[in-house]
């Protein structure tokens, strides 16, 4: 009994952080202060999005299901043609360079800047995008890509769809921002001629009006609700670099690199809590 007291004592100390290490932990939680989280985060994403071979597999996964889902849509009957609705960054272009460039320079995103990267049409495929479009071209399907890229950017997008020789059906396919970035009149403007079955992109709004403008916690239960749209209508795509999920944290007005810091610091758990 005693000797299993003794035991149970040795293994508490040894699990219990020193001194050293203790203040190793603080000086670490610090140093993240200082290092300012919210602008690292950004290229830790891109390192992510470039380097992973698990990027490559999940964005492969997500094509693979969508040409699944398609092929089970042409075997419907349906009385309109059939469509699907996609966004473009980081659904099926990879837009991680800008994210490089201005990290690197401590810059943010700004849409100047962005604007003028677009522009050079230099985003790439993602993995198993363009074998996905070009099938569901060859099926006869419908393609429109809906995106929250403003009109100004048409020239340098169209000419970036086309370099990598993603299906192309006409300037009426390729629809911009306009004066509201809910995606929801776009798509039900689609929907009064097309039979939509799949939409894919790498944030919730891309998918339903049901996500648009939400908190945190609301987006979570808006998931929840529409769980078994997941993997069968709506397709998604990774993003840890940026969406509504960041300004959802945030909230809506613009905070500087430091404040958003203190919020990711804040929000972060370091242990389970139940909600
Ligand atoms: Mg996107």
């Amino acid at each position: 009994m005693r000797q299993k007291k003794l035991l149970l004592y040795g293994l508490l100390f040894l699990a219990t952080p020193t001194i050293a290490q203790q203040s190793y932990l603080k000086e670490g939680i610090d140093k993240c202060k200082e290092e300012e989280l919210a602008g690292n985060g950004k290229l830790y994403a891109a390192f992510f999005q470039q380097q992973a071979a698990e990027y490559d597999a999940l964005c492969l996964q997500a094509f693979n299901v969508a040409r699944m889902r398609l092929d089970e849509a042409l075997a419907q009957k349906s009385d309109k043609p059939l469509a699907i609705v996609s966004d473009i960054d980081e659904t099926f272009l990879n837009t991680s360079y800008y994210a490089v460039l201005c990290g690197k320079k401590g810059a943010e995103f700004h849409q100047n800047t962005w604007e003028a990267w677009t522009a050079k049409a230099e985003a790439t495929p993602l993995a198993g995008a363009l074998e996905f479009y070009q099938y569901a071209h060859e099926k006869g399907v419908a393609i429109f890509y809906v995106t929250n890229r403003k009109e100004n950017e048409r020239v340098g997008t169209a000419l970036n769809i086309k370099r990598y020789n993603f299906p192309y059906q006409g300037d009426d396919h390729l629809i911009f921002r306009t004066a509201e970035k809910s995606k929801e009149s776009r798509r039900e403007k689609i929907a009064q001629k097309y039979n939509i079955v799949l939409l894919l992109g790498d944030n919730l709004g891309d998918f339903d009006k049901d996500f648009d403008k939400q908190t945190t916690q609301e987006r979570a239960e808006a998931v929840q609700k529409n769980r078994a749209a997941f993997g069968k209508k709506y397709i998604v795509l990774p993003n840890t670099s940026y969406g509504d999920w960041e300004s959802a944290a945030y909230g809506s007005k613009y905070l500087s690199i430091k404040e958003r810091n203190a919020i990711i610091l804040e929000r972060l758990k370091d242990k389970p809590v139940a909600n």
